[in-house]
């Protein structure tokens, strides 16, 4: 069965048609910079050893995917005859709120939903909502699927995701942790579970997501019991370009004293903050270790407050755990890609730790487990 995996962001819609029984990968590829007049259009076939960036008029979402389905029906470069091969569009929502706490079927009321928590997420949610419209109306007759990057954390007991703000911030406006990346965590513990050859129901985790955006969760029994991010992706660990967890009076601190504004400090937080903030140097872990190993005092900094704080959390998530920690995964583009790291928290955490943790990388696959969830749902609607 052939899924089609979308995942609009802001200003770009990236797919991936898959075969979900024989875990391939039939294309992928992204439209870029849409709405602006350097959009284009990235387009890969391993089989046909296709492989190609062009210019193209992308001014909107609705557009992006007209360009995608026309790119897969190619006769020439394309991988299926027509979109009736498609038996479904599984879709990358990042904020489900508190409603969305499982991987759900797409119509009206759902669609309402989501925009109802788009505030939430209001860079993330809207641009889902516009590639979850042109979908609807470019592949009609196909059942579409939302899977949601909260829903996995929905676990986390109360007194975890509440914060220490007067009660009344939770009621009125949602305020609390949510919890980010949690297809890429559900991914990995699986597959850990899988390596481990215990059922997942039995296992404790750890998994440390660490790409651009960082993230670490506890989970017991296959369940999120914890997690870095919070009421959006910038707690927690430090980041390529955002801050993680500080103390909040710093924000007012910085407004009072560089008459700052709202949107001016929320830009340092999230985009010159991080790795990049730190060292002066890159966002890119891959630049920090270059310039770290030519001398470079600050990407040092960044480098080694990028382990201390990943250990202090691992640490803390095995207290969160009871002790009793069966594997750390580590995954993304950091965490599948410099053993280092991984090496170094095996180290220095390992004497902590009840003797048989394993230290495990483990390549994530969140377009897979959304085709995957997507299957499901629409193999239950045909029963
Ligand atoms: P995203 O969060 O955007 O999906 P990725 O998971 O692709 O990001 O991770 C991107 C980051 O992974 C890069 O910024 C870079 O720091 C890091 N990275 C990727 N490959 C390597 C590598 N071979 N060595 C070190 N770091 C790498």
């Amino acid at each position: 069965m052939l899924i089609l995996v979308a995942n609009c962001g802001s200003s770009s819609a990236k797919y991936e048609l898959l075969n979900v029984e024989k875990e391939t990968v039939l294309a992928r590829g992204v439209v870029e910079r849409i709405g602006t007049n350097l959009s284009s259009i990235k387009h890969e076939v391993k089989s046909k050893d296709i492989f190609w960036k062009r210019k193209m008029n992308c001014p909107d979402h609705h557009r992006a995917i007209e360009l995608i389905r026309d790119i897969i029906t190619d006769p020439e470069e394309g991988v299926i005859a027509s979109v009736s091969e498609v038996m479904g569009v599984g879709h990358r929502v990042v904020h489900g709120g508190e409603k969305f706490h499982e991987s759900t079927l797409l119509d009206e009321e759902v669609i309402k939903g989501i925009a109802a928590v788009s505030d939430l997420a209001p860079l993330h949610n809207p641009p889902a909502l516009e590639g979850i419209k042109g979908c609807m109306n470019i592949f009609d007759k196909v059942p579409q699927v939302a899977v949601f990057d909260t829903a996995f954390h929905h676990s986390i007991p109360e007194y975890a995701y509440f914060y220490g703000i007067p009660y009344d911030f939770y009621t009125r406006y949602g305020i609390r942790k949510y919890g980010f990346h949690g297809t890429s965590h559900r991914y990995v513990s699986m597959k850990a579970a899988e390596i481990l050859n215990k059922p997942l129901s039995s296992v404790n985790l750890i998994t440390a997501h660490l790409g651009n955006g960082c993230s670490i969760c506890a989970v017991q029994g296959g369940k999120s019991i914890e997690t870095s991010m919070g009421f959006t992706p910038l707690d927690g660990l430090l980041m390529g370009t955002r801050c993680g967890e500080m103390d909040p009076a710093v924000v007012t601190f910085l407004m009072q004293h560089e008459d700052m504004s709202v949107d001016e400090v929320n830009a340092i937080m999230n985009k010159r903050s991080g790795l990049l903030g730190v060292s002066g140097v890159s966002n890119d872990m891959r630049d920090i270790m270059k310039a770290m190993y030519e001398g470079n005092v600050q990407a040092k900094l960044a480098y080694d407050m990028f382990i201390y704080r990943l250990k202090k959390y691992v640490g803390s998530y095995a207290a969160v755990l009871g002790g009793h920690v069966d594997a750390v995964v580590f995954t993304a583009g950091i965490g599948e890609n410099v053993p280092d790291i991984k090496d170094q928290v095996e180290r220095d955490l390992k004497p902590l730790l009840n003797g048989g943790t394993k230290f495990l990388m483990i390549h994530t696959n969140e377009e897979l487990l959304i085709a995957q969830d997507t299957y499901k749902i629409i193999s239950a609607l045909n029963k």
